[in-house]
C-alpha cells in the first residue's frame, strides 16, 4: 500500500487597477501591447515602484490564510530567459515573503481538513505567447501584472482533496474581492506536486504537473499521476523528480523536463526596490479587508437560520448571495422560503438571462416583499412566479407589477362562485359524473376554474365553493 502527498502552488491575479511596478493598466482583453511602458518592458535605467494597493491585497490574503505576516517584506530577482519576459528576470520574493506558516480549514466531503500554507509571496506575471501556425506572437499587456503565489505544504492526499481545496480557495479570494478566481481565463492558475511512498516512509520524489486550467483537470491529473507512480513503484522502477504536463485531450500527464534541466534562477535582491514595511495604518486597512470567511459563514447560516448543509452550501457559495439571503430574512421573509426561491425560480431566470444575482433586477427587498405577498394571501405562488418574471424583465417592485398587471389573487367567494358556475355550465356531463361518485373528475373542474380565472383564484376557496355547489 502506498501513501500519496500533494502540495499546490496557486497563482492569482490581484484585482488591482495597475500593474505591480508601473502605472500601466492591469486590464485583460485590451488590444495587444497597448498597456506597456518602459518599466514593464524592462528598458535600461527605469525604476520600478511598488503598487501599494496590490501589496495590501497580498497581506489580506496572507492574513486570511492565518500566516505570520512579514514586517519587512523583500523583493528578489528571479532570473530566467524566455520570450514572454521582456526583462529576462521576474521580480518575485524569496527570503522574506509577505506571509508564511499559515493554514486554512477546508471542507472535504463531510469533514474539515486543515491544510498548512508554506508561504504567500508577491510577484509579477509574464506576457502571453500566442502560437499561430508557424508563428509565435507576443502580447506584453500581461507582463508586470500583479500576481500572488500561494504555496501549500504537501498535506493533501488525493485529487479530490486538491479539487476541494481549489474550490474553497477560489471562494475565499472572491469573498475577499482580491481576484475573480477564474481558472479558465487564467486569473487563477495552479501547479500541482505529487509523490507517493510505501505507507510510513514519508514524502517521495515529487512530480510537478503544469498546464492545469480547471480544478477538474487538477483532480484528474493528480489521480492519473498517483496511479502512474504506483505502477512504477510496483515494478520497482525508481520515480524521478520531474515536471510533467497535463494533456487534456489524452487524459494523461506527459514528461516535460527532468530535474537536471531545471532552471537555476539565481535569486538575488532587487536593487531598485526597498523592502516594504507595513505601517500601522496599512495593517489596520488589512484587518478591515478581512470579512467573515466562507466556511465560518456557511456554519453560521446553518446554526442561525436552520439551513441544512446542502442549503447553506448553495447560499454561501457567493458572498453576494449570502448577503442577499440574510437581508431578505432580516426583512421578515422565512429563511427556507428565501432559499427555495433563490435555488429554483431565481436560479432559472439567472441562467436564462446569463446573469449574476448581483446584475439582476431582483433585490433582497423585492424578494422579501414577494414572499410576504404570498403569505398574506395577496397572490398565489403561481402568480408570484409571474411577478418574478416581470421583476427580472421590467425592473419594478412587486406591488407595482401586481397593480399594473392586475395580478392579485381572487379569494372573494362570491367572485369565485361566478367562475365555478361558468365552468359547471360548460361541463355538465362531468358534473353529473362527480355527483354519481366519480371524485377523480373534481381535479379536472378545479383546473378549468383556475384557467378561467387566469390563475388568480385562490385554490383553497375554489375547492370549497366547488364542493359546495356540486355536492351540496
Ligand atoms: P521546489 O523547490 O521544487 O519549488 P518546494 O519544496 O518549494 O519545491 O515545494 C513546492 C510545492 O511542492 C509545495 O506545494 C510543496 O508542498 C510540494 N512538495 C514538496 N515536496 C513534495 C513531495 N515530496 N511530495 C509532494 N509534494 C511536495
Ligand atoms: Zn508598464
Ligand atoms: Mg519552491
Amino acid at each position: 500500500m502506498y501513501q500519496s502527498f500533494i502540495g499546490l502552488e496557486i497563482h492569482i491575479h490581484l484585482a488591482a487597477e495597475t500593474k505591480a511596478f508601473c502605472g500601466c493598466k492591469a486590464n485583460f482583453g485590451d488590444e495587444e501591447n497597448t498597456n506597456v511602458c518602459p518599466v514593464c518592458m524592462g528598458f535600461p535605467g527605469v525604476l520600478p515602484t511598488l503598487n501599494e494597493k496590490a501589496i495590501q491585497m497580498s497581506y489580506v490574503v496572507a492574513r486570511a490564510l492565518n500566516c505570520k505576516l512579514s514586517p519587512n517584506t523583500k523583493f528578489e530577482r528571479k532570473n530566467y530567459f524566455y520570450p514572454d519576459m521582456p526583462k529576462n528576470y521576474q521580480i518575485s520574493q524569496f527570503a522574506e515573503p509577505v506571509g508564511r506558516d499559515g493554514y486554512i480549514d477546508i471542507e472535504i466531503g463531510d469533514s474539515i481538513k486543515r491544510v498548512r500554507i508554506h508561504d504567500v509571496h508577491f510577484e509579477e506575471d509574464a506576457g502571453k505567447m500566442i502560437h499561430a501556425g508557424d508563428m509565435s506572437l507576443l502580447d506584453y499587456n500581461r507582463a508586470g501584472y500583479p500576481l500572488l503565489e500561494i504555496v501549500t505544504e504537501p498535506d493533501l492526499v488525493i485529487g479530490e482533496d486538491a479539487e476541494a481545496f481549489l474550490k474553497s480557495f477560489q471562494r475565499l479570494v472572491r469573498y475577499l474581492g482580491v481576484c475573480d478566481g477564474n481558472m479558465e481565463e487564467g486569473s487563477m492558475r495552479c501547479d500541482a506536486n505529487v509523490s507517493i511512498n510505501p505507507v510510513g516512509v514519508g514524502l517521495g520524489e515529487k512530480v510537478e504537473i503544469k498546464n492545469l486550467n480547471s480544478s477538474r483537470f487538477v483532480r484528474k491529473a493528480l489521480n492519473y499521476e498517483i496511479e502512474r507512480q504506483s505502477g512504477l513503484m510496483d515494478n520497482g522502477t525508481k520515480i524521478i523528480q520531474e515536471t510533467r504536463l497535463w494533456n487534456e485531450n489524452r487524459d494523461q500527464t506527459e514528461g516535460m523536463r527532468k530535474k537536471e534541466d531545471a532552471n537555476d534562477y539565481r535569486y538575488f535582491p532587487e536593487p531598485d526596490l526597498p523592502p516594504f514595511r507595513p505601517s500601522d495604518e496599512f495593517m489596520k486597512e488589512v484587518e478591515e479587508g478581512i470579512c467573515e470567511l466562507p466556511l465560518v459563514r456557511k456554519q453560521r447560516l446553518m446554526t442561525s437560520y436552520g439551513l441544512g448543509s446542502d442549503q447553506a452550501e448553495y447560499i454561501h457559495d457567493e458572498k453576494f448571495m449570502a448577503d442577499f439571503f440574510e437581508k431578505a430574512v432580516f426583512l421578515g421573509a422565512d429563511a427556507v422560503q428565501v432559499y427555495s426561491w433563490l435555488s429554483s425560480d431565481v436560479k432559472k431566470l439567472l441562467n436564462r438571462n446569463s446573469q449574476s444575482l448581483e446584475d439582476s433586477n431582483l433585490s433582497a427587498e423585492r424578494l422579501a416583499r414577494l414572499i410576504s405577498m404570498i403569505e398574506d394571501g395577496q397572490i398565489s405562488g403561481k402568480i408570484a412566479k409571474r411577478v418574478l418574471d416581470h421583476i427580472f424583465d421590467e425592473d419594478k417592485d412587486p406591488d407595482v407589477i401586481c397593480d399594473e398587471q392586475g395580478l392579485v389573487q381572487i379569494s372573494d367567494p362570491a367572485a369565485i362562485a361566478k367562475f365555478v358556475d361558468e365552468v359547471m355550465a360548460a361541463n355538465e356531463a362531468v358534473v353529473e359524473a362527480v355527483r354519481g361518485g366519480d371524485q377523480r373528475q373534481m381535479g379536472f373542474l378545479v383546473g378549468q376554474i383556475m384557467k378561467v380565472s387566469g390563475g388568480k383564484a385562490a385554490p383553497a376557496v375554489v375547492q370549497s365553493v366547488l364542493k359546495e355547489k356540486v355536492l351540496g
